[in-house]
């Protein structure tokens, strides 16, 4: 079996597992609770706190840990809107955003805020200029992800980051792709708040964390007890959150090593496919891009079907497009990127990551070009 979706969501590193465990079994205290049972997790959580920190580059006091990278995202659009709509009412957001950053803003749409959504241009790239024109005296919020889930493709979160202080405007920033891959550094970057997901970075499912700037104001989503400095109601997912911790620990130290192997093996992936499958084209910036990610289109085909011809070699890939009921229903991202149709239905996201192999790519490279000639009708 061949695992190329690690965008979608990665394998638990064994050193993760080993240190949850134990808060599965007799560490079940709440760490809320003053006693024995309490003390002994309340520092684990506070040590993951410190790890997930170090990764992101801000003050441990700035994590607030949430049950997921789309939590963190609604906390982010919803909490910076409800905390500043008394100043405005406008939210810049890049039309390529993840459904969890879109879909709130939709929903502020809908409830009396205007967003302006910012195209992007045929490598996926946003132009700090064109957000800067868009901003008014009534915007908020910026929202612009690191680095996209489909195409892998960077945005410059420096130069937007740049804007929004010097307009005094929050910079929400996605970095659930990003974080484990390419460095962050949350106090140079100019990001308000910034979040990140677990499952994305070798922990389980279920947690993540927004990191929220001191003194940016942002309302919390979940009421309840005072958790998170009352930013977040609700037990701790404890062995979730020591998991996150201890995920962030091992991404910092691995990350330049894992990153460079899994270029090699992504590059090699893409020049084979280039030089065997006529009618390849890669989607996004070539070179502002994630390592481990690349987007390509087979014209001709339809992903669903090479997706399945894929699977039925072992092999788990993904695509943009998304079949509904018969219907299929277009990325979004590619087509903000102006993909014309007919590629971008044939698009498949190939997503590597730590566990795999040259010879898993080779093997990729022996069945692919088969099953998109079969497909193609030229066998
Ligand atoms: C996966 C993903 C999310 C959602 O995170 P979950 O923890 O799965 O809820 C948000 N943004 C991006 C860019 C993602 O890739």
């Amino acid at each position: 079996m061949i695992y190329l979706d690690h965008n979608a969501t990665t394998p638990v590193h064994p050193d993760v597992v080993e240190a949850l465990l134990p808060f599965l079994t007799e560490k079940f205290g709440n760490p809320s609770s003053i006693h024995w049972a309490g003390r002994a997790v309340k520092g684990a959580v506070e040590e993951a706190r410190e790890q997930v920190a170090l990764l992101a580059g801000c003050e441990p006091g700035e994590v607030v840990f949430t049950a997921s990278g789309t939590e963190a995202d609604n906390m982010a659009v919803k909490g910076v809107a409800a905390a500043l709509r008394g100043r405005g009412n406008h939210i810049i957001a890049s039309r390529v955003e993840h459904p969890a950053v879109s879909n709130p803003c939709l929903y502020l749409e809908h409830n009396g805020f205007e967003v302006t959504w910012l195209d992007v241009d045929r490598d996926g790239l946003l132009d700090p200029e064109r957000l800067e024109a868009a901003i008014t005296d009534q915007t908020v919020l910026i929202a612009a992800m690191a680095a996209n889930n489909e195409t892998g493709v960077l945005f410059p979160t420096g130069e937007i980051g740049a804007i929004a202080a010097r307009h005094r405007i929050s910079f929400f920033c996605d970095g659930v792709q990003a974080a484990g891959k390419v460095p962050l550094d949350f106090r140079e970057s100019g990001i308000s708040l910034l979040a990140l997901s677990g499952h994305k970075l070798y922990a389980p499912k279920g947690v993540g964390a927004l990191v929220v700037r001191r003194g940016v104001k942002c309302h919390p989503l979940v009421h309840g007890g005072s958790q998170e400095r009352n930013r977040r109601g609700g037990t701790e997912n404890v062995a979730g959150i020591v998991a996150f911790g201890k995920a962030c620990e091992i991404s910092r130290e691995t990350m330049v090593h894992d990153m460079a192997r899994i270029r090699g093996l992504r590059d090699r992936l893409e020049e084979g496919i280039l030089a065997q499958v006529p009618d390849a084209r890669i989607n996004g910036h070539r070179e502002l891009r994630l390592a481990n990610t690349t987007n390509i289109s087979f014209a001709g085909v339809e992903a669903d079907s090479l997706l399945m011809g894929l699977d039925l070699e072992g092999i788990a890939a993904s695509s943009g497009a998304a079949c509904s009921s018969g219907t299929l229903k277009l990325s979004p991202v590619l087509a903000a990127m102006g993909i014309p149709a007919g590629e971008a239905k044939g698009s498949v996201r190939f997503s590597l990551g730590r566990g795999n192999t040259g010879d898993e790519i080779d093997r990729v490279l022996a069945v692919l070009p088969g099953i998109v000639a079969r497909l193609r009708g030229k066998p």
